[in-house]
């Protein structure tokens, strides 16, 4: 009996984790959008959490209070106009080239990519605003994490660099994991480097994570013979458990045939396969899969391949939001929402000012961060409860001003 529990305690907890959304540790997918991967709103387990014009902002949604986030009593935050005290705040984050915010149990990261007068560095906050440090820098020379995510208690993200060797100018990319806790903490290791024969990649990232999978995007230059050159866009899957990496590719799939980014549903994956041939006003197929990639099947065609799709943990969404005045047709601007028989149970719209998709959010709300020319600034949000009477109306967000953005 005792050997038997030793034996299981060496199996490392992260086995242990599901296949499944687990809130509170997971990557949180619904606050993305296509046009942008680095969301900037999070959940945690008592409130939310925002990231807005150099500072991180506590967000209550029983008081509609956002605040900032810090417990500093002479402390002025975002209302500091002296620069160093400014990032003395426990609630200072350089948006100069944000690239989003992520909660993970109990606490908030935050990679301030900035590097004109120090090294890209990782910060960890706490989530009740008593403080901030550094956990992590890239002292290499030249060497950024362009885009990470947060999942489960590690960072996944791309580094890149860009070097001159001589007359040629070449470029590093790689994906890598670093531990936020355990044995192996803030020991980064590479888990994918691009070396096959006759790729030469231009993009690694769009990092995103499900259960014991994240997934990354790779774009580039493909030769064919001698000088023939075409692109590619591929997507890998790397398993946590086992430490794999595939690429995703569904039977018959030809080298003009692409999958981009996935979206998750039903604990299933739902990507595009893009036929590059037929550019982005042609039909396209969208394909459910296993979270591994595995057992690929045909989900619904769709009349133009650019149209996007999202998943809420409860629904599926596909809109045109952001290229119906691409199209070559005249169809108005309109989501199509898909229960978990892949029934279309409502259609909805969206003001003109959103010429874009916002982040779908959760089964409940969907949350944006909007802002004013007057320079008031806060959050808004659409109550989903709706969903199956809005036939193709257009739906309200209620707005949440940030109390100290209003000026008198
Ligand atoms: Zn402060």
């Amino acid at each position: 009996m005792i050997l038997a529990f030793v034996f299981s305690g060496c199996s490392s907890e992260r086995e242990q984790l599901p296949d499944t959304y687990v809130e509170g540790s997971d990557f949180q997918y619904m606050y993305t959008r296509e046009a942008s991967n680095f969301p900037n709103f999070q959940k945690g387990d008592n409130g939310y959490y925002l990231l807005w014009n150099d500072f991180i902002f506590f967000f209550d949604e029983e008081d509609e209070l956002i605040v900032p986030l810090c417990s500093k009593p002479d402390c002025l935050h975002d209302k500091e106009t002296a620069q160093e005290k400014r990032e003395s705040c426990n609630a200072y984050a350089s948006t100069f080239t944000s690239t989003g915010l992520a909660y993970c149990n109990g606490d908030l990261y935050y990679v301030d990519t900035d590097n004109s007068s120090h090294f890209p560095t990782l910060y960890q906050y706490m989530s009740d605003g008593s403080g901030r440090k550094k956990l992590y820098e890239w002292t290499e020379e030249g060497f950024m994490p362009t885009q990470w995510i947060v999942h489960r208690d590690v960072l996944y993200y791309t580094l890149q660099s860009y070097y001159t060797d001589e007359e040629e100018i070449d470029q590093f990319l790689a994906f890598y994991a670093l531990p936020l806790t355990g044995k192996d903490r803030l020991k980064p290791e590479q888990i994918y480097f691009p070396e096959e024969e006759g790729m030469e990649t231009i993009v690694l990232g769009n990092p995103v994570a499900y259960g014991n999978y994240v997934y990354f995007l790779e774009a580039g230059n493909q030769k064919k013979g001698d000088e023939q050159v075409s692109s590619y866009i591929k997507t890998h899957v790397y398993n946590i458990q086992t430490g794999k990496i595939s690429e995703i590719r569904v039977p018959g799939q030809t080298d003009d045939q692409w999958i981009g980014k996935v979206e998750f549903w039903q604990d299933k994956i739902v990507f595009l396969l893009y036929d590059s041939e037929k550019g982005d006003s042609g039909e396209g197929f969208y394909y459910i899969a296993d979270l591994d990639g595995s057992d690929a099947e045909i989900l619904f065609n769709t009349d133009h391949q650019i149209y996007n799709i999202y998943g809420d943990g409860k629904y599926l969404y596909q809109s045109n939001a952001e290229n119906y005045e691409m199209s070559e047709d005249a169809d108005p601007k309109m989501y199509h929402v898909y229960d978990e028989n892949l029934n279309e149970i409502d259609t909805f719209t969206t003001d003109d000012t959103f010429n874009f998709d916002f982040p779908i959010g959760s089964e409940d709300r969907a949350y944006c961060i909007y802002y004013k020319e007057s320079g008031e600034w806060g959050i808004e949000y659409w109550d989903k409860s709706v969903i199956g009477s809005l036939n193709g109306s257009e739906i309200e967000f209620t707005l949440i001003p940030y109390e100290g953005s209003i000026q008198d």
